[in-house]
Parts: structure tokens; C-alpha cells; sequence
């Protein structure tokens, strides 16, 4: 039994859902995020949220898996901020449905001035709202800068960090990260960002505590079975079924539920 905080299901096929399922999969979180071509208006915007709060939870109870989501104008469409303002107007009307658990995956993308306006009230609607918050970090060279921009940003408007998930952490970014209190994800990809390998080294070197691991599958080069493949993984390196279970489900478990909208079998 397993739970993938973080996987883009409007980019995967059902018959994902129903493999995810036979592998243990019984809940997921989806964030908003780049569908892989720029939306030319904030209509194309609110179609995706009724997506997410809609269509992806009937499609995900087929196979017994709980669906949740996060709302936002992720940071690689945030340039325009005349667009991103009028999303950020729409989010609110779907703030109240059941499934959603806050603002995400918001954060940089290129580290631009405009993504981090953007960004900031992201977080603004965020802790007016009292909701958690889902952080994508941006890629290679720009990661360690920004993931640090971008904790700055956060700790300006005051919002307590153990409600906050930074994503797509590394080994050069994992430390900072919990070390300001956050919580920090592992993204599990077949090349890029942390295979299930890596990811089993830095658990073994930096603990289990406010670390969770996520397949991001999305409509790219990535893998819906990932958190079971790194599961294995460390089954194959000895770790004990309490440890496995607390990386791949107590520990997103425990964080998501703090939404107070969050549930599991
Ligand atoms: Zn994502």
C-alpha cells in the first residue's frame, strides 16, 4: 500500500490507474502544473481546474484510488503576469470543493523577477487561507538558487514551514531544505532529477523525517510505478518494511492530512 503525492494524471492513460492500483497505489495528490504548450487565456485555466476537481477523481475511484489536488498558474506560465492574475482570480471559486489541498505546485521556473511577484501571492492566497503549500523547484543550475529564492519568499510572509512541501529535491538541496523546517520530496525519474537508486542513498544518509518520494509523472519521459520501484529498492538493500512505509506512506499521509481534507482507506 502506497500513496504518490505528486503525479500529473490528466497527462496518463487509465490504463495507468489501474496498474498503479495492482502495484498498492490507494491515494494521490495532482498538482496544477505546465500541460506542455502555453494556454492562451485564463478560461483554458479554469477548464483545467474542473479537470482536476472533477473528471481525475471519478476516473482515479474506478480503481479505488483517492484523488486530491492542488491549485495555481504554475511558475513557467507566470511571465505574463496580466494572465496570471486573472487565473489567481479564479482559483478561489475552487478552493472550497472537497478534493483540493491547497495552493500548488507554485515556485520559479527560470528564477525570473515575474515568476517571483507571481510566486509571492501565490503564497499570499495561500496563508490567507490558512491552506498548505506545494513547491516545484526549478531544474539543474538554477535549482539551488532558487529553491533558496523561494524559501526566502515563504519565511517573508510568515508562513510556517512544516506546512510547506518543497519538491523535486536533490542531493545539494535536500540539507537546506529541512534544515529551515520544511518538508522536502523526492521526485523519482528515470534519468533526470533522482532515480529510485539515489533516492535510496539519501535516505540512508539524511534520515527519514519530512521526506516523502513522488513519480511527477507527467506527459514527459517519467514513470507512474516509480514510488513502488523505489520501494523495491530498498527492500533489495535490507531497509525494514516500518522505514519503507514511512517514506512511501506515513510520511505523505501525515503531511497531506494536515489540509484536514485529506483521506485514505
Ligand atoms: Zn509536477
Amino acid at each position: 500500500m502506497y500513496i504518490d503525492p505528486h503525479i500529473h494524471m490528466v497527462s496518463r492513460t487509465t490504463d495507468d490507474y489501474q496498474r498503479m492500483a495492482l502495484a498498492g497505489c490507494v491515494a494521490i495528490t495532482e498538482p496544477a502544473f505546465w500541460a506542455g504548450y502555453d494556454r492562451g487565456s485564463a478560461q483554458g485555466f479554469v477548464d483545467y481546474f474542473r479537470l482536476l476537481t472533477d473528471t481525475e477523481p471519478k476516473r482515479a475511484a474506478q480503481f479505488g484510488i483517492r484523488h486530491h489536488t492542488w491549485l495555481c498558474i504554475n511558475p513557467k506560465e507566470s511571465e505574463d503576469i496580466g494572465l496570471a492574475r486573472e487565473v489567481l482570480a479564479e482559483i478561489p471559486k475552487f478552493l472550497d470543493r472537497p478534493s483540493v489541498l491547497g495552493i500548488g505546485e507554485i515556485g520559479l521556473n527560470k528564477n525570473s523577477r515575474n515568476e517571483l511577484v507571481v510566486l509571492e501571492e501565490h503564497i499570499a492566497l495561500a496563508h490567507s487561507r490558512g491552506l498548505l503549500i506545494l513547491v516545484h523547484t526549478p531544474h539543474l543550475e538554477d535549482k539551488l538558487k532558487g529553491t533558496r529564492l523561494i524559501m526566502d519568499a515563504i519565511a517573508a510572509q510568515g508562513v510556517d514551514p512544516s506546512r510547506v512541501l518543497i519538491d523535486h529535491v536533490e542531493e545539494h538541496t535536500v540539507r537546506p531544505v529541512l534544515d529551515r523546517g520544511f518538508w522536502a520530496g523526492m521526485t523519482l525519474y528515470p534519468d533526470t532529477k533522482c532515480t529510485p537508486q539515489r533516492a535510496a542513498d539519501i535516505f540512508e544518509m539524511h534520515g527519514t523525517e519530512r521526506l516523502w518520494i513522488n513519480s511527477a509523472a507527467d506527459w514527459g519521459v517519467s514513470d507512474p510505478l516509480a514510488v513502488p520501484k523505489c520501494r523495491d529498492e530498498m527492500r533489495r538493500r535490507g531497509h525494514l518494511d516500518a522505514i519503507i512505509k514511512r517514506v512511501s506512506f506515513d510520511n505523505p499521509k501525515a503531511f497531506l492530512s494536515q489540509s484536514g481534507r485529506f483521506s485514505v482507506k
